[in-house]
Protein backbone atom coordinates (compact mmCIF):
# COMPACT_ATOMS: atom_id res chain seq x y z
CA UNK A 1 0.00 0.00 0.00
CA UNK A 2 0.87 3.60 -0.40
CA UNK A 3 1.54 5.86 2.46
CA UNK A 4 2.34 9.50 2.89
CA UNK A 5 5.67 10.09 4.97
CA UNK A 6 6.85 13.71 6.46
CA UNK A 7 10.43 14.02 5.64
CA UNK A 8 11.20 17.49 7.50
CA UNK A 9 11.39 20.37 6.52
CA UNK A 10 8.64 20.68 4.08
CA UNK A 11 9.71 17.33 1.93
CA UNK A 12 7.52 14.51 1.97
CA UNK A 13 7.21 11.32 -0.04
CA UNK A 14 4.91 8.32 -0.83
CA UNK A 15 6.65 5.57 0.36
CA UNK A 16 5.33 1.68 -0.42
CA UNK A 17 4.45 -0.35 3.04
CA UNK A 18 3.30 -3.77 3.33
CA UNK A 19 -0.74 -4.36 3.46
CA UNK A 20 -1.10 -4.68 7.46
CA UNK A 21 -2.42 -7.80 8.83
CA UNK A 22 -4.27 -7.19 11.97
CA UNK A 23 -2.94 -9.09 15.01
CA UNK A 24 -4.47 -9.42 18.50
CA UNK A 25 -7.05 -7.09 19.64
CA UNK A 26 -6.20 -5.26 15.95
CA UNK A 27 -8.32 -4.12 13.09
CA UNK A 28 -7.22 -2.97 9.85
CA UNK A 29 -9.25 -0.04 7.90
CA UNK A 30 -9.19 0.98 4.32
CA UNK A 31 -9.27 4.92 4.56
CA UNK A 32 -11.95 6.48 2.88
CA UNK A 33 -11.00 9.78 3.91
CA UNK A 34 -7.80 11.57 6.31
CA UNK A 35 -7.81 14.80 6.89
CA UNK A 36 -5.11 17.53 7.19
CA UNK A 37 -4.89 19.49 10.49
CA UNK A 38 -2.89 22.31 11.69
CA UNK A 39 -0.80 20.40 14.05
CA UNK A 40 0.46 18.34 11.03
CA UNK A 41 2.87 21.58 9.65
CA UNK A 42 4.37 21.44 13.04
CA UNK A 43 6.01 17.81 11.46
CA UNK A 44 5.60 18.99 7.65
CA UNK A 45 7.86 21.81 8.46
CA UNK A 46 10.04 19.62 11.83
CA UNK A 47 13.93 19.43 11.14
CA UNK A 48 15.02 16.43 9.68
CA UNK A 49 16.24 15.15 12.45
CA UNK A 50 13.76 14.29 15.12
CA UNK A 51 10.68 16.41 13.98
CA UNK A 52 8.39 14.82 16.45
CA UNK A 53 10.02 16.71 19.40
CA UNK A 54 7.99 19.68 18.36
CA UNK A 55 4.77 18.80 19.87
CA UNK A 56 6.60 17.28 23.10
CA UNK A 57 5.20 13.68 21.54
CA UNK A 58 8.52 11.99 21.84
CA UNK A 59 10.20 10.18 19.00
CA UNK A 60 9.20 7.98 16.52
CA UNK A 61 12.43 6.05 17.19
CA UNK A 62 13.67 4.37 13.28
CA UNK A 63 11.50 4.13 10.21
CA UNK A 64 9.49 6.07 8.35
CA UNK A 65 5.73 6.75 9.43
CA UNK A 66 3.07 7.25 7.53
CA UNK A 67 1.36 11.11 8.47
CA UNK A 68 -2.18 11.74 9.29
CA UNK A 69 -3.65 11.95 12.43
CA UNK A 70 -7.69 12.10 11.39
CA UNK A 71 -8.29 8.66 9.89
CA UNK A 72 -11.37 7.41 8.73
CA UNK A 73 -12.95 4.50 6.42
CA UNK A 74 -14.39 0.96 6.61
CA UNK A 75 -13.73 -2.25 8.76
CA UNK A 76 -11.67 -4.37 6.70
CA UNK A 77 -10.56 -7.12 8.52
CA UNK A 78 -10.36 -8.07 12.71
CA UNK A 79 -7.74 -10.31 14.60
CA UNK A 80 -8.29 -12.58 17.55
CA UNK A 81 -9.71 -10.92 20.42
CA UNK A 82 -11.49 -8.43 18.96
CA UNK A 83 -14.87 -9.18 19.62
CA UNK A 84 -15.56 -7.44 23.25
CA UNK A 85 -15.33 -3.97 20.94
CA UNK A 86 -18.33 -4.39 19.32
CA UNK A 87 -16.98 -3.87 15.92
CA UNK A 88 -17.61 -6.03 12.76
CA UNK A 89 -16.20 -6.18 9.03
CA UNK A 90 -18.02 -2.83 6.84
CA UNK A 91 -18.29 -1.14 9.89
CA UNK A 92 -18.01 2.71 9.50
CA UNK A 93 -15.78 3.78 11.95
CA UNK A 94 -13.40 7.46 13.14
CA UNK A 95 -10.21 6.47 14.83
CA UNK A 96 -9.58 7.87 18.57
CA UNK A 97 -6.10 8.48 17.47
CA UNK A 98 -4.09 7.74 20.27
CA UNK A 99 -2.97 4.14 22.29
CA UNK A 100 -1.37 3.86 25.68
CA UNK A 101 -1.17 1.41 27.93
CA UNK A 102 -4.66 0.38 28.36
CA UNK A 103 -4.80 0.13 32.00
CA UNK A 104 -4.15 3.04 33.91
CA UNK A 105 -6.57 5.67 34.97
CA UNK A 106 -6.57 7.77 31.73
CA UNK A 107 -6.56 4.45 29.58
CA UNK A 108 -9.51 3.49 31.38
CA UNK A 109 -11.80 6.73 30.87
CA UNK A 110 -10.93 6.67 27.14
CA UNK A 111 -7.95 9.76 28.02
CA UNK A 112 -5.12 7.02 26.27
CA UNK A 113 -3.50 10.74 25.35
CA UNK A 114 -3.02 11.49 28.72
CA UNK A 115 -1.20 8.12 29.65
CA UNK A 116 1.62 8.55 31.59
CA UNK A 117 3.46 5.34 30.07
CA UNK A 118 3.89 6.58 26.73
CA UNK A 119 1.99 6.78 23.41
CA UNK A 120 1.26 6.18 20.19
CA UNK A 121 -0.50 8.65 18.45
CA UNK A 122 -1.14 7.41 15.16
CA UNK A 123 -0.02 9.54 12.33
CA UNK A 124 2.61 11.29 14.38
CA UNK A 125 4.66 8.59 16.12
CA UNK A 126 2.58 5.22 14.78
CA UNK A 127 1.52 5.02 11.28
CA UNK A 128 -1.69 7.00 10.35
CA UNK A 129 -4.30 8.13 7.89
CA UNK A 130 -2.87 9.20 4.82
CA UNK A 131 -2.53 6.02 3.51
CA UNK A 132 -4.63 3.22 1.67
CA UNK A 133 -4.99 1.12 4.89
CA UNK A 134 -4.36 1.85 8.85
CA UNK A 135 -4.02 -1.02 11.18
CA UNK A 136 -5.09 0.47 14.64
CA UNK A 137 -6.00 -1.48 18.25
CA UNK A 138 -9.72 -2.20 17.74
CA UNK A 139 -10.37 -0.10 21.37
CA UNK A 140 -9.66 3.34 18.96
CA UNK A 141 -12.85 2.69 16.75
CA UNK A 142 -15.24 5.16 17.47
CA UNK A 143 -18.76 4.58 15.23
CA UNK A 144 -19.30 7.17 12.31
CA UNK A 145 -23.16 7.96 12.52
CA UNK A 146 -24.72 6.75 9.46
CA UNK A 147 -25.87 10.23 8.40
CA UNK A 148 -22.07 11.91 8.30
CA UNK A 149 -19.68 11.74 6.04
CA UNK A 150 -16.10 9.62 6.10
CA UNK A 151 -14.25 13.61 5.41
CA UNK A 152 -16.98 15.01 8.31
CA UNK A 153 -15.68 11.61 10.53
CA UNK A 154 -12.38 12.60 9.41
CA UNK A 155 -12.90 16.14 10.94
CA UNK A 156 -14.42 14.74 14.11
CA UNK A 157 -11.17 12.71 14.76
CA UNK A 158 -9.35 15.75 15.61
CA UNK A 159 -10.37 19.23 14.03
CA UNK A 160 -13.66 19.29 14.87
CA UNK A 161 -13.30 17.09 17.84
CA UNK A 162 -10.75 19.33 19.64
CA UNK A 163 -13.14 22.35 18.61
CA UNK A 164 -15.93 20.71 20.75
CA UNK A 165 -13.88 19.39 23.75
CA UNK A 166 -12.85 23.28 23.94
CA UNK A 167 -16.42 24.21 24.57
CA UNK A 168 -17.08 21.74 26.25
CA UNK A 169 -14.34 22.19 29.09
CA UNK A 170 -15.53 25.84 29.27
CA UNK A 171 -19.01 25.37 29.66
CA UNK A 172 -20.54 26.95 26.65
CA UNK A 173 -23.93 28.35 26.50
CA UNK A 174 -26.71 29.88 24.35
CA UNK A 175 -26.02 33.25 26.32
CA UNK A 176 -22.60 33.43 26.22
CA UNK A 177 -20.12 35.76 23.46
CA UNK A 178 -17.18 33.76 23.07
CA UNK A 179 -14.09 35.26 20.86
CA UNK A 180 -12.29 32.16 18.65
CA UNK A 181 -9.14 33.59 17.86
CA UNK A 182 -7.49 32.11 14.58
CA UNK A 183 -9.58 30.15 12.14
CA UNK A 184 -7.94 27.12 11.30
CA UNK A 185 -9.53 24.17 10.90
CA UNK A 186 -10.35 24.08 14.62
CA UNK A 187 -11.17 27.66 14.90
CA UNK A 188 -13.47 27.36 11.97
CA UNK A 189 -15.04 24.30 13.96
CA UNK A 190 -15.28 26.09 16.98
CA UNK A 191 -17.07 28.92 15.19
CA UNK A 192 -19.45 26.20 13.69
CA UNK A 193 -20.15 24.50 17.01
CA UNK A 194 -20.77 27.45 18.81
CA UNK A 195 -23.04 28.56 16.88
CA UNK A 196 -24.83 25.28 16.66
CA UNK A 197 -25.06 25.91 20.80
CA UNK A 198 -26.44 29.40 20.16
CA UNK A 199 -23.72 31.40 21.11
CA UNK A 200 -22.92 34.60 19.85
CA UNK A 201 -19.12 34.26 18.03
CA UNK A 202 -16.92 36.70 17.28
CA UNK A 203 -14.04 35.57 14.83
CA UNK A 204 -10.48 36.70 14.88
CA UNK A 205 -8.20 36.05 12.24
CA UNK A 206 -5.20 37.71 9.87
CA UNK A 207 -5.91 35.55 6.85
CA UNK A 208 -8.67 37.40 4.96
CA UNK A 209 -10.02 34.33 3.45
CA UNK A 210 -10.24 32.73 6.85
CA UNK A 211 -12.09 35.49 7.96
CA UNK A 212 -14.83 34.94 5.19
CA UNK A 213 -15.26 31.19 6.10
CA UNK A 214 -16.10 32.01 9.65
CA UNK A 215 -18.87 34.61 8.88
CA UNK A 216 -20.23 32.15 6.35
CA UNK A 217 -20.26 29.57 9.50
CA UNK A 218 -21.76 32.09 11.50
CA UNK A 219 -19.71 34.56 12.82
CA UNK A 220 -21.57 37.57 14.08
CA UNK A 221 -18.25 39.81 13.77
CA UNK A 222 -15.15 39.33 12.13
CA UNK A 223 -11.75 40.97 13.17
CA UNK A 224 -8.55 41.40 11.86
CA UNK A 225 -5.94 41.44 14.91
CA UNK A 226 -3.64 42.18 12.40
CA UNK A 227 -5.04 45.46 12.20
CA UNK A 228 -7.07 45.84 14.98
CA UNK A 229 -6.69 46.44 18.35
CA UNK A 230 -8.17 42.90 19.57
CA UNK A 231 -9.06 43.62 23.28
CA UNK A 232 -10.66 47.08 22.57
CA UNK A 233 -12.55 45.94 19.85
CA UNK A 234 -13.36 42.94 21.74
CA UNK A 235 -14.60 45.58 24.88
CA UNK A 236 -16.05 47.90 21.91
CA UNK A 237 -18.65 44.68 20.77
CA UNK A 238 -19.87 43.80 24.53
CA UNK A 239 -20.53 47.78 25.99
CA UNK A 240 -17.18 47.53 27.18
CA UNK A 241 -16.88 44.34 29.33
CA UNK A 242 -14.95 41.92 26.89
CA UNK A 243 -16.15 38.69 26.09
CA UNK A 244 -17.32 36.03 28.44
CA UNK A 245 -15.24 33.07 26.83
CA UNK A 246 -12.25 33.20 24.68
CA UNK A 247 -10.58 30.70 22.70
CA UNK A 248 -7.03 30.62 21.52
CA UNK A 249 -6.69 28.07 18.52
CA UNK A 250 -4.18 30.40 17.04
CA UNK A 251 -1.31 28.93 19.29
CA UNK A 252 0.18 32.45 18.86
CA UNK A 253 1.82 34.66 21.81
CA UNK A 254 -0.31 37.61 20.11
CA UNK A 255 -3.48 35.85 19.56
CA UNK A 256 -3.10 34.19 23.54
CA UNK A 257 -2.17 37.06 24.98
CA UNK A 258 -5.41 39.49 22.88
CA UNK A 259 -7.53 36.76 24.05
CA UNK A 260 -6.64 37.08 27.76
CA UNK A 261 -7.26 41.01 27.63
CA UNK A 262 -9.86 40.65 25.43
CA UNK A 263 -12.54 38.86 28.31
CA UNK A 264 -14.48 40.28 31.09
CA UNK A 265 -13.70 40.03 34.73
CA UNK A 266 -14.69 36.57 35.34
CA UNK A 267 -14.10 35.30 32.25
CA UNK A 268 -12.66 31.96 30.96
CA UNK A 269 -9.98 31.90 28.55
CA UNK A 270 -8.93 28.60 27.34
CA UNK A 271 -5.91 27.63 25.07
CA UNK A 272 -6.00 25.28 22.48
CA UNK A 273 -3.43 26.39 19.78
CA UNK A 274 -0.04 24.53 20.02
CA UNK A 275 3.49 26.09 19.94
CA UNK A 276 4.98 29.03 21.48
CA UNK A 277 4.88 30.43 24.54
CA UNK A 278 3.16 34.00 26.01
CA UNK A 279 3.85 36.37 28.62
CA UNK A 280 1.37 38.22 30.82
CA UNK A 281 1.11 40.16 33.65
CA UNK A 282 -0.71 38.10 36.23
CA UNK A 283 -1.57 40.94 38.20
CA UNK A 284 -3.24 43.04 35.42
CA UNK A 285 -4.47 40.32 33.06
CA UNK A 286 -5.22 37.59 35.52
CA UNK A 287 -5.92 38.40 38.90
CA UNK A 288 -7.49 41.89 38.91
CA UNK A 289 -10.26 39.53 36.74
CA UNK A 290 -10.89 36.92 38.86
CA UNK A 291 -9.92 35.66 35.24
CA UNK A 292 -9.90 31.71 34.82
CA UNK A 293 -7.11 30.30 31.82
CA UNK A 294 -8.04 26.42 31.46
CA UNK A 295 -6.23 24.57 28.50
CA UNK A 296 -7.93 21.85 26.71
CA UNK A 297 -6.06 19.16 24.52
CA UNK A 298 -8.11 17.27 21.99
CA UNK A 299 -10.93 15.05 23.52
CA UNK A 300 -11.72 11.61 24.92
CA UNK A 301 -12.69 8.32 22.59
CA UNK A 302 -16.46 8.89 24.23
CA UNK A 303 -15.90 12.76 23.60
CA UNK A 304 -15.40 11.95 19.76
CA UNK A 305 -18.35 10.16 20.00
CA UNK A 306 -20.61 13.06 21.43
CA UNK A 307 -19.13 14.94 18.98
CA UNK A 308 -20.31 13.34 15.95
CA UNK A 309 -23.73 13.12 17.59
CA UNK A 310 -24.00 16.52 18.18
CA UNK A 311 -22.97 16.98 14.45
CA UNK A 312 -25.63 14.39 13.16
CA UNK A 313 -28.30 16.01 15.30
CA UNK A 314 -28.05 19.43 14.87
CA UNK A 315 -26.71 18.93 11.10
CA UNK A 316 -23.81 21.33 11.39
CA UNK A 317 -22.28 21.20 7.94
CA UNK A 318 -18.75 19.89 8.87
CA UNK A 319 -18.33 18.75 5.17
CA UNK A 320 -18.05 22.59 4.47
CA UNK A 321 -14.84 22.97 6.14
CA UNK A 322 -12.70 20.86 3.46
CA UNK A 323 -11.84 23.84 0.66
CA UNK A 324 -9.21 21.00 -0.78
CA UNK A 325 -9.89 17.41 -1.86
CA UNK A 326 -7.15 15.47 -2.65
CA UNK A 327 -6.24 11.93 -3.72
CA UNK A 328 -3.03 10.99 -2.25
CA UNK A 329 -0.85 11.07 -5.17
CA UNK A 330 -1.06 15.01 -4.76
CA UNK A 331 0.33 15.21 -1.16
CA UNK A 332 2.75 17.57 -2.30
CA UNK A 333 0.49 19.90 -3.81
CA UNK A 334 -1.87 19.19 -0.91
CA UNK A 335 0.51 20.61 1.62
CA UNK A 336 2.63 23.05 0.02
CA UNK A 337 -1.09 25.17 -0.37
CA UNK A 338 -1.90 24.01 3.60
CA UNK A 339 1.52 25.37 4.65
CA UNK A 340 0.23 28.98 3.56
CA UNK A 341 -2.75 29.09 5.95
CA UNK A 342 -4.64 30.45 4.42
CA UNK A 343 -7.47 27.65 3.38
CA UNK A 344 -9.51 25.94 4.92
CA UNK A 345 -9.22 21.89 5.87
CA UNK A 346 -8.03 19.68 3.33
CA UNK A 347 -8.74 16.08 3.17
CA UNK A 348 -7.13 12.92 0.81
CA UNK A 349 -10.15 10.63 -0.21
CA UNK A 350 -10.28 7.34 -1.66
CA UNK A 351 -12.27 6.71 -4.43
ZN1 LIG B 1 -2.49 4.18 30.24
ZN1 LIG C 1 -4.91 17.40 14.91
Amino acid sequence: MRGIVFLGERELEIQNFPDPTPGAGEAVLELRASGMCGSDLKFYRASKDGGTAALGLGGGGGGPVIAGHEPCGVVVALGPETGEYGVSVGDRVMVHHYHGCGHCEHCDVGWSQLCQHGITVYGVTGHGGHADYIKVPASTLVALPESLSFETGAAIACGTGTAFGALQRINLSGRDTIAIFGQGPVGLSATQLATAMGARVIALDIAPERRALATDFGAEVVIDPGTDDAPAALKELTHGKGVDLALDCSGVAAGRLAAIQGTRVWGTVCFVGEGDDVTIDVSRDMLRKQLTIVASWTFSRSGQAECARFVADRDVAVDDLFTQRYALDQAKEAYTLFDTQTTGKGVFLAH
